[in-house]
């Protein structure tokens, strides 16, 4: 969490305990806190206060889209349009759903990790409720056209929810010209409090809430609010949308650098789009080596990277999101991401590039690639 975002937090922790449901000073801070929150938020998403509902982050947002929407709709329909490449909170509520008698299509990708519009014309039916789609890709960081999918949604007077949780420290942010009906966003991957986040609803849209009891967030999320988590993911967002501009041009050349420098290791591939992709996202695949051996070792160099696949996690399954590139499994294995952040230097990244060859040498000539993981 950045600095001016804990000390943003601290008083709601410590003095301004007050609960915002109750009516003397100590509540009414704590909710003057709440409704500037919404307000900030809502200036940089250009929407209404009043279509912000606060959740617990980006899981319980995507929840409350989808099932919200689904049971909301069941008068005009049960078939719901997602993607092959959604973060598990979307596959698992769409999983979840069918078996409670929703249809659901999951758009095939491309090689880079993109839908076809094609696709999604052609798979809407007249039962179809809600189209959910991936702003921009955690795994891969590959971008879909989420202002072309919101074209082809209106068309057809069907909802769109975009989960937007990797999109707001550089992407475009703004409802109207985004051309969404919901959007999952999350304090986390902003430098905010983890366990933060909102939804944002167009006032006109009917949801189900997932959470009954007093009535907080107009009715769609009970509960006492978070108010440090409030406070938190407002400052994390405002800070993110003032830097951004700065830090996407930044974070492009190095991540673009570490790209071509990477690729000059033999048998290397990139994973997702070359250029529609987040710029703190790169997603590369090493022939016959397993990610985990190579994130093992950059771990004792102080370089903390993610592997592609689920291996570490018991599973033997690749990640989803890889094999819907077209991806072998065998190949899969051999994914590692960097991720880079307001802290990532140049340094950082030569330090890397002067690490890695070496480590991936080394796998190579050892034992021979254990496809079983
Ligand atoms: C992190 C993330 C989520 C889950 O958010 P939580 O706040 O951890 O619940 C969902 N979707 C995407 C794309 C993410 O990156």
């Amino acid at each position: 969490m950045r600095k001016e975002v804990l000390s943003t937090i601290l008083p709601f922790l410590k003095e301004k305990y007050g609960n915002p449901s109750s009516l003397h000073s100590h509540g009414l801070q704590a909710r003057e806190a709440i409704e500037n929150a919404r307000k900030k938020i809502a200036e940089i998403l250009s929407c209404k206060a009043e279509e912000i509902i606060f959740t617990s982050g980006g899981t319980e947002s995507i929840n409350l889209a989808i099932k919200g929407v689904a049971l909301a709709n069941k008068e005009k329909g049960n078939h719901i349009i997602t993607s092959k490449v959604e973060h598990p909170a979307v596959l698992d509520t769409c999983k979840y759903l069918e078996a409670h008698g929703c249809k659901v299509t999951y758009l095939p990708v491309d090689n880079y990790g993109t839908i076809n519009l094609r696709d999604l014309e052609s798979a809407i039916t007249d039962k179809t409720i809600l189209i959910s789609i991936i702003y921009a890709n955690n795994e891969i960081g590959t971008i879909q056209p989420i202002k072309e999918i919101g074209k082809i949604a209106k068309a057809h007077g069907i909802l769109f929810h975009t989960d937007a949780c990797q999109a707001a420290g550089s992407l475009n942010l703004n409802i109207q010209s985004l051309g969404v009906d919901l959007m999952t966003l999350n304090g986390s991957k902003v430098y905010g409090p983890k366990g933060s986040g909102i939804l944002y609803k167009k006032h006109s849209i009917k949801l189900v809430p997932l959470i009954h009891g007093g009535g907080q967030e107009f009715g769609l999320r009970s509960g006492t609010e978070n108010v440090p988590a409030i406070v938190g993911f407002a400052k994390a967002l405002e800070l993110a949308q003032s830097e951004k501009d700065r830090e996407v041009s930044r974070l492009t050349k190095l991540r673009d650098f570490l790209i071509s420098q990477l690729l000059k290791i033999p048998n290397t591939h990139l994973n997702g789009h070359p250029t529609d992709r987040l710029p703190n996202n790169v997603n590369v695949r090493f022939d016959n080596i397993e990610g985990e051996g190579i994130l093992l070792h950059l771990n004792e160099r102080g370089i903390f990277v993610s592997t592609g696949s689920a291996c570490a996690s018991k599973s033997l399954e690749p990640s989803h999101v890889l094999l819907a590139l077209g991806i072998s499994h065998e190949k899969a294995h051999g994914s590692i991401r960097f991720s880079l952040g307001k802290y990532t230097k140049m340094s950082d990244i030569k330090y890397l590039l002067r690490v890695l060859p070496p480590i991936i040498t080394k796998l190579r000539s050892l034992s021979p690639l254990n496809e079983k993981c």
